[in-house]
């Protein structure tokens, strides 16, 4: 195995983290790390793909008012076409990724593998590891087709970490008639106003769920994050309920998320909501049913009336 492609993606803040994890992946798995983006400054970005080990950076231009997914498939298609060949194509488990991969794997007609929690390397053979019947088995999977491999992996798979490497050989790529793919165009944008660190990279995160009662409540565990300097989240009960936007949700079918403290307060702790914070290095769980299975993956656990304790933990940090 020689040659790995990385879609990076990247907001107005930088990379998204998982773009650097799968470039840190990449690195392990072969010698040559291409990177591939769109949007933003190329320069800069050359410099962070180098910095975590990407030799050359393919910047798609001319984006503006398209859809990521077309041009960026397109591109990708026409260098294997053209004789540029890679083993494996990583791309991270985001709407873009998704969408990308799928594309590719129907131009190519390559099979691809989603969901991917866990990529190892055994006799020149790459393995997936993938959490299936809400996080409670774990399958794993090859690709037997030859390359190159799709894989799309879940954030927080793997931890980012530099190479101290030098900038990226940088090359603009532009792409040609789009035909009826490219017919979908971008009309407006918009940034989401967030304060406080992203739920994805905080270090501590809190989180409510149903036994809040009411979305009033929700308030308390925005005011807790908040001084804790952490990210609020939810279970999908209080997302499925519109008490927050579906962006908080922790679980199978929302983040994984594996901050320093994780405190999840009236969430029961179903399989589905485990499986995305049960990586979290210290849980506290606030829950009236000493039963509760959230309480078999906390380190420490409090029996009570989230009404009662949140609202002291709160007095107790705003005094300080
Ligand atoms: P509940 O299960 O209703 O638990 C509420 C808890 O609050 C209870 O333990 C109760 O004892 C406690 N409580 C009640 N009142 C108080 C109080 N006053 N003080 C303290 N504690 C109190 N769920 C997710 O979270 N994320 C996912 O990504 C996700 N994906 C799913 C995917 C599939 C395919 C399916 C089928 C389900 C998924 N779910 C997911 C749903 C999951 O199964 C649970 O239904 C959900 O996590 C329950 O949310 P909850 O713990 O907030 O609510």
């Amino acid at each position: 195995m020689s040659k790995v492609w990385v879609l990076t993606e990247w907001s107005n803040e930088g990379p998204l983290g998982v773009s650097l994890e799968l470039l840190t992946l990449a690195r392990e798995l072969a010698e040559e790390v291409s990177a591939f983006s769109f949007g933003g400054d190329p320069s800069s970005q050359a410099e962070v793909v180098g910095s975590y080990g990407a030799g050359r950076l393919f910047h798609i231009s001319g984006l503006e008012d398209t859809l990521p997914a077309p041009p960026v498939s397109t591109v990708m298609a026409s260098k294997i076409s053209s004789g540029d060949l890679p083993d494996v194509i990583l791309l991270a488990s985001t709407y873009d990724g998704r969408d990308v991969a799928a594309r590719l794997s129907a131009k190519l007609d390559r099979p691809v593998l989603t969901n991917v929690v866990e990529l190892t390397k055994k006799d020149d053979r790459l393995y997936s590891s993938h959490a299936v019947f809400g996080g409670t088995q774990i399958v794993t999977a090859t690709i037997t087709a030859p390359p190159p491999a799709i894989f799309v992996v879940r954030p927080k798979s793997t931890t980012a970490q530099p190479s101290g490497g030098g900038p990226a050989e940088l090359e603009e790529v532009g792409f040609g008639d789009l035909g009826a793919t490219g017919a979908a165009k971008v009309v407006s944008r918009h940034i989401e106003e967030a304060t406080g660190p992203k739920l994805d990279d905080a270090s501590v995160v809190v989180s409510g769920g149903r036994g809040l009662g009411n979305k009033e409540s929700y308030a308390m565990i925005e005011e807790l994050a908040k001084l804790l300097h952490g990210a609020p989240a939810a279970s999908r009960a209080v997302v499925d309920a519109g008490w927050v936007p579906y962006a908080y949700q922790v679980g199978q079918t929302g983040k994984i998320v594996k901050p320093d403290l994780y405190i999840a307060c009236g969430i029961s702790g179903a399989t589905q909501h485990l499986v995305g914070m049960k990586g979290s290095k210290k849980i506290v769980a606030i829950n009236k049913d000493p039963e509760a299975p959230i309480f078999q993956v906390a380190d420490l656990g409090i029996v009570g009336d989230v009404h009662k304790v949140l609202p002291k933990l709160i007095e107790a940090l705003s005094s300080k």
